[in-house]
């Protein structure tokens, strides 16, 4: 269907039976391509850096499953560890000793939490994080940003109003306005809205919820004075601070943006990588906070799959690959050898190269954003171009340019060397 001999025939057949079982044929919405030109790809295998799709094509893997891939496909030390727990049996719905270590690596990585729950899902983990707070603190205020993505629960499908601080406007059909009404939605890096917030409802304020790196509407980059703000307005009213570190969770960093920063949270929230590849998310926090879910205390949190043997093995597998192998230095220099060669290719074209770590975003003007707002959405069909041609150039990106890039750890400085001259030919066309 388009140049270099790329073909989609096996995979736009299986689209179409798809269409006929699943809506639009996808179990998660952007996986659907309609950010971007073409069917989507069907994916046959992942293996190191690389994936290949039904028609057999091979492609640099840069999504890496939106996050998780952080070690790339299959590596040997988490597929031996889930292949010896599928062999001792794939769920008890009874405590096991993976669960255990898993916390262990979890709290020694990072400083701001104590105790830690796990549950299947980011979503599950920001969910379970915000009603944790509430019942804590006694008041039903979440405060979040625009820009700001915490998965699907429906207190979180919340969008801003007009105004400033504006309570909570549903973002999807089936979410009632009263779930939304407890949720205040701010801009980011604007001290003064939440300033005149807290002065008029601080006492109502059960916690500021945000991603401290903002990576699902672009890559925006917070000022770490910014989050010291935040953490002092929250202390200063008895709210708490939620960082949702889903994304960001042990990819910039074992401990996070907690660690990138110097600011710690009173609650942390983890998905994607903390998982191996397996579907595993978490939140944990102080000690005092923790111990007030159930059965401890009165907050209300279960899950049938909670802390499955095999996840809790993949997931601690990638961990102590990441700690034993010096897996972020390695990504930092991959990151800065991609960034030589794209960053000033796209600022002829008058465009931002942002990049934190492994992270990478191509902007829509020449500054790095740090609102949404700043982020053009009339540039997104140049992106859906760019990452047609990028397949054509064996490079899988993200179907949407408000979706970032990923390096991973099976990339070699060939790999990334070959991104880098498609990104910098492409974000001049
Ligand atoms: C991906 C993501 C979520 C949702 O996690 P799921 O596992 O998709 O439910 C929540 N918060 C952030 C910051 C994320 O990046």
């Amino acid at each position: 269907m388009s140049g270099n001999g790329h073909t989609r025939k096996k995979s736009s057949e299986l689209y179409r039976r798809a269409c006929e079982l699943l809506p639009a044929g996808v179990n998660s919405p952007v996986r659907a391509y309609g950010a971007v030109p073409g069917d989507p790809l069907f994916v046959e295998r992942g293996e190191g850096a690389y994936l290949w799709d039904a028609d057999g094509q091979k492609y640099l893997d840069c999504c890496g499953s939106w996050g998780p891939l952080i070690l790339g496909h299959g590596h040997p030390t988490v597929l031996e560890a889930v292949n010896g727990a599928v062999a001792r049996g794939m769920t008890f719905g009874a405590p096991c000793e993976a669960e255990i270590t898993l916390a262990e690596l979890v709290i020694e990585s990072y400083p701001a939490v104590e105790m830690v729950r796990f549950v299947s899902s980011g979503t599950e983990a920001v969910m379970s994080a915000v009603r944790l707070a509430r019942g804590f603190t006694g008041r039903d205020l979440i405060v979040k940003f625009t820009g700001c993505y915490h998965g699907h629960s429906d207190a979180l499908l919340v969008a801003g109003g007009s105004g400033l601080a504006t309570f909570g406007v549903s973002s999807s059909a089936g979410v009632t306005a009263g779930t939304v009404a407890d949720t205040v939605v701010v801009p980011l890096d604007d001290e003064q809205v939440l300033r005149d917030l807290f002065a008029e409802r601080g006492g109502d304020i059960a916690a500021i919820l945000l991603e401290p790196l903002p990576a699902n509407s672009g890559l925006l980059k917070q000022r770490p004075e910014y989050l010291a703000f935040l953490r002092q307005i929250t202390r200063e009213h008895g709210a708490l601070l939620i960082f949702d570190e889903v994304i960001s969770g042990f990819r910039v960093g074992l401990a996070g943006a907690e660690g990138l920063y110097g600011v710690s949270p009173d609650l942390a929230t983890f998905g994607k990588i903390i998982g191996g590849g397996m579907p595993v998310g978490a939140f944990g926090g102080r000690r005092e906070i923790m111990e007030r879910l159930a059965p401890l205390g009165d907050v209300y949190q279960a899950g049938t799959l909670s802390g499955n043997p095999v996840a809790m093995a993949a997931g601690a597998a990638a961990m102590r690959v990441l700690r034993e192998e010096n897996v972020h230095d390695k990504l930092e220099a991959l990151g800065q050898r991609l960034e030589a060669v794209v960053a000033p290719a796209a600022a002829e074209a008058g465009i931002a190269f942002v990049r934190q770590g492994s992270i990478f975003w191509l902007g829509t003007g020449p500054e790095a954003p740090r609102q949404v707002e700043s982020v053009d959405a009339d540039a997104m069909p140049r992106y859906g171009r760019l990452q047609e041609a990028a397949l054509e150039r064996g490079v899988y990106l993200a179907p949407s340019g408000w979706e970032v890039g990923f390096l991973n750890a099976a990339m070699t400085e060939d790999d990334v060397d070959h991104l880098a001259a498609v990104l910098a030919e492409l974000v001049k066309s």
